[in-house]
């Protein structure tokens, strides 16, 4: 079992869909990412909060065994918040407002322990930052992940092309992947991105399942078929975590390997799309996952005539 170090954004969600919502609920692309992959492996997390992050947040990551050692408080400052809707389509996210506060000026200085952590994720935060990160590395990491999304595509694309030279996979939603690549075909498109750096692009799309393009050859999954899906935020950061958390715990970077990962990831996200913020990860036990893995293995079994 390796570790695994994630740099990311710690938020406050504030977020409606057509059964509910919620307001400064806990959210964040290496909130969901770490809390995932804790059920696999060692998770050390590198993130900025503002003063005003309530401490039982903290209490909950460091409860599942996140190393919580790096997420700094920036005195005086607030915490990151993203304000998003869904439409019956819970597809698609639209952002209402996003606040960076004190990820605006956020610029980890990792400690040396940090800087050899064999597997390394760069969850969805500015670009920038993602490759500052990358370039403390002291030891190359065995494995390094990168998810982004269309905010980042908008304002940030010379330096999010940048990082994605120095990666080996990437995680994309479909829409962004599209937007990215500059591409309406989502073959051509992951085709493009990995054109790009990434050896493995891995394109997850929503309630179709995920795709995952490596060494010209494609693998599908599909998602685990929910009948009440209630909140669709942290899917992608958790199916990450799920992907990511079983390479570390398995010590493998080999394609038969990912493939299993991704039938890891897509079970993670479909506890969290079954409640708000990560409130059915907090009640997620073990074996339920080793049930749902073991139903997705059932679901995709096609028996030879
Ligand atoms: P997803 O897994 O794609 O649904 O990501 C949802 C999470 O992304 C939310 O909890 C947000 O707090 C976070 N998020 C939204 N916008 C940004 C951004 N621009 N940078 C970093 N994290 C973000």
């Amino acid at each position: 079992m390796a570790d695994l170090l994630v740099v990311g954004s710690v938020a406050l969600d504030s977020v409606a869909t057509p059964f509910g919502k919620v307001d400064d609920a806990l959210g964040g692309s290496a909130t969901y990412f770490s809390y995932a992959a804790s059920f696999f492996t060692t998770v050390r997390l590198v993130a900025t909060v503002g003063a005003d992050f309530p401490e039982t947040h903290v209490r909950l990551l460091a409860g599942r065994g996140v190393d919580v050692a790096g997420l700094q408080t920036t005195p005086g400052g607030r915490t990151f918040r993203w304000v998003g809707e869904y439409g019956y389509d819970l597809n698609e996210a639209r952002t209402l407002d996003t606040q960076l506060n004190v990820l605006a000026s956020f610029r980890p200085d990792l400690p040396a322990a940090l800087r050899q952590v064999p597997y390394l994720f760069l969850a969805n935060i500015d670009p920038e930052l993602q490759l500052d990160v990358l370039r403390q590395m002291r030891v190359r990491p065995r494995l390094v992940a990168l998810d982004t999304m269309n905010f980042w595509i908008t304002s940030k694309r010379a330096a999010l092309l940048r990082v994605l030279r120095e990666v080996d996979v990437i995680t994309i939603n479909d829409a962004e992947a599209r937007q990215l690549a500059g591409e309406p075909n989502l073959i051509r498109a992951a085709r493009a991105i990995g054109a790009l750096g990434p050896q493995v692009v891995v394109v997850k799309r929503g309630e179709y399942g995920a795709l995952m393009l490596a060494s010209e050859a494609f693998f599908v999954a599909p998602a685990y078929p929910l009948e009440s899906v209630f909140d669709p935020t942290g899917a992608g950061d958790t199916f990450a975590g799920g992907f990511m958390g079983y390479l570390a715990s398995r010590e493998a970077t080999d394609r038969a390997s990912m493939r299993r990962a991704i039938v890891h990831g897509s079970v993670m996200a479909s506890f969290t799309v079954e409640d708000f913020s990560l409130n059915r990860l907090t009640r997620l036990a073990p074996a339920e996952i080793e049930a749902r893995v073991a139903a997705f293995h059932d679901l995709m079994r096609v028996e030879n005539p």
